[in-house]
């Protein structure tokens, strides 16, 4: 789940917890890792 040297970020239906194998956990774990992509990016 970490990324991989800022670089490489993970998201999926295998991140979503409670909703894992799920389409919405798919989309709410996209959305979360795109909010985090955008958070770091805006931070450097
Ligand atoms: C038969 C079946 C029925 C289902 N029914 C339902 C349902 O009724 N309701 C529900 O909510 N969920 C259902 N699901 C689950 C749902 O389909 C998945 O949870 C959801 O599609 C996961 O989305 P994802 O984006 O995480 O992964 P995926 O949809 O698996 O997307 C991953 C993508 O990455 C691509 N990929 C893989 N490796 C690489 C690589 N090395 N390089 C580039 N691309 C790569 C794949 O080709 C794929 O397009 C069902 C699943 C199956 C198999």
């Amino acid at each position: 789940m970490q990324p991989v040297a800022e670089k490489i970020f993970f998201a999926g239906e295998h991140l979503a917890g409670p909703l894992m194998q799920t389409c919405g956990g798919a989309r709410l774990s996209g959305e979360a890792v795109a909010r985090q992509v955008v958070a770091r990016l805006a931070a450097k």
